[in-house]
């Protein structure tokens, strides 16, 4: 076993250049962390259990007879593995965090308060509805905030995260098209304008349409005659983002919900960037007929590392009626949850998509927001953030290059024509951001902008740090100009790890440790 207490003579990892050679390979305060296999420690254990004396044997031959293979430690040992982990992490809550399309704004502490109440904290999906009266008006309150805030009749709150609300969405309109035709539906194909999220085509091609890229104008927006040219009776409907992924408002969405319906199609709208428009707009008065919204983009509640999040889809009325079970209905004996479809009375539930109800937890925080801010608080912060990423724009764009022209919604957008001849890549300028304590910006997305750098600043963040982040960016902006560009393929200097080979990482990820001698051999 390589324990890492014994193993003095393994090369310290590959450090950031410039940094000092240590045994273990911490830099300071800062320390390595091995994997919890490579920590194990035999025999080491963080509980005292009583011995369970003489007990009969009631397993019939199946107990175990070879060590089970996973690692001993103390509890100190524990503690400090995770704790180290969790240091990994940038996180916002240690600083500004620019990544456009992704809203990473602060979240509340008093949400944090909320959900930890015992009620909502201790619930179980299991309990009887009877006794979970609280939580189902709360998931019954909320979905009617979210279909007021975006003008819809119906909302469908399990899926959960964005990409799974899309799921939710496209297949509801499979569900609709396939109940309209009888049978499985002839509309094969999905448009997509070439601006979108992967998670846009994706989503679409997982629920077996083919997807149709539809250019973006000069003006980054759809282009409505080349998308006009594309309809045709085999097409299901179309996707678009509003504020799209260039930071922009689609202007001419009642437009295309005109064209769409009358080709027979269905209008799905990506909420992601609903933070922009929020108590503004409301999408549903543009004529669209699904829209996710993130939690935890609009609504401040975290964004967890892959784990669990929410993505409401809210539906029009020619969708709402293939929404997936479970919702919450409210009667004279209070609320309750339509789990199946056979109680789903005329609708047709195109099945289910989740355990249980949705994230409760997302659900507790996200109104808790709501009602911290209300309806004109909601809107201030739609404001906020477009000012925020106006305001950097307007400081940046004597230095860098706007891809558009005019103000921006929630983010700007830069493209790489600054940096032209000057040696130093996209990638290179958010690196060297990195040794600069700021998290990069999203870099090369959307693809429709050569070498893009997409800037959201959020309402969150404040003027000062605002400044600092745009001084800092000024600086690097006058280094390239300085003609320095090797510091910038140098960069990052002073992580724990420097350029990693990002596409190998992608490719074969090596997702599984293997003991240098096997379990059960080491144990004997
Ligand atoms: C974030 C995002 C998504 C996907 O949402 P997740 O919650 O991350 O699954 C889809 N579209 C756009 C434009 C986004 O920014």
């Amino acid at each position: 076993m390589s324990g890492h207490s014994k193993d003095l003579s393994r090369p310290a990892p590959t450090m950031a250049a410039g940094a000092v050679d240590t045994v273990h390979g911490h830099q300071g305060l800062r320390l390595e962390e091995p994997l919890l296999f490579e920590i194990d420690n035999p025999g080491a254990v963080g509980v005292d259990l009583p011995d369970p004396g003489a007990t009969e044997n009631r397993l019939g031959g199946l107990e175990r007879h070879a060590p089970i293979g996973l690692p001993s430690a103390s509890e100190p040992e524990i503690v400090r593995h995770y704790t180290r982990l969790s240091q990994k992490n940038y996180a916002i809550d240690m600083g500004t965090y620019p990544l456009g399309s992704c809203t990473m704004k602060h979240n509340p502490r008093l949400n944090e308060k909320m959900v930890r109440l015992p009620g909502f904290a201790n619930l179980h999906p299991m309990q009887p509805d009877a006794t979970t009266q609280g939580a189902l008006e709360l998931i019954d309150n909320l979905a009617h905030w979210l279909k007021e805030l975006t003008g819809m009749p119906a909302v469908a709150m399990s899926p959960a995260a964005g990409a799974h609300g899309e799921l939710c969405g496209v297949m509801a309109i499979r569900a609709a098209l396939d109940d309209r035709e009888g049978g499985p539906t002839s509309r094969r194909r999905i448009l997509v304008p070439d601006s979108a999220h992967g998670t846009n085509p994706a989503t679409a091609a997982a629920c077996g349409f083919t997807v149709d890229a539809i250019p973006s104008d000069a003006r980054g927006r759809v282009d409505v005659k080349a998308f006009a040219d594309k309809l045709d009776d085999d097409v299901a409907g179309i996707m678009i983002t509003n504020p799209n992924t260039c930071g922009l408002f689609e202007n001419d969405m009642i437009e295309i919900a005109g064209l769409i319906h009358d080709a027979g199609g269905y209008f799905y709208c990506d909420g992601a960037n609903f933070n922009a428009i929020v108590s503004r707009v409301r999408p549903g008065d543009l004529g669209i007929d699904c829209m996710h919204i993130n939690l935890h983009k609009t609504f401040s509640t975290p964004h967890g590392g892959g784990g669990p999040g929410a993505g409401p889809v809210v539906l029009s009325d020619a969708l709402a009626p293939f929404a997936p079970t479970p919702w919450v209905v409210h009667g004279g004996d209070g609320f309750s949850l339509v789990e199946h479809g056979a109680d789903a009375g005329d609708a047709k539930p195109f099945g289910r998509l989740k355990g249980f109800h949705g994230q409760m937890g997302m659900f507790v925080r996200a109104y808790a927001y709501m009602l911290s801010h209300g309806r004109d608080g909601l809107r201030q912060v739609a404001n906020d953030a477009v000012l925020n990423a106006n305001y950097v724009m307007a400081q940046l764009s004597d230095v860098m290059t706007a891809a558009f022209d005019g103000p921006c919604m929630h983010e700007c957008l830069f493209d790489d024509r600054f940096l032209k001849d000057s040696g130093v890549t996209t990638l290179d300028f958010a690196k060297a951001m990195i040794d600069e304590g700021y998290h990069p910006m999203t870099m090369y997305f959307p693809l429709v902008v050569h070498g893009a750098m997409l800037i959201e600043p959020t309402e969150t963040e404040s003027r000062r740090e605002l400044d600092n982040f745009i001084a800092v960016v000024r600086s690097l902006v006058a280094r390239v100009q300085s003609g320095d560009s090797d510091a910038f393929a140098a960069a990052p200097r002073l992580t724990p790890r420097r350029r990693l080979d990002e596409t190998a990482a992608a490719r074969s990820p090596v997702l599984r440790w293997t003991p240098e001698i096997p379990t059960a051999e080491a144990a004997e």
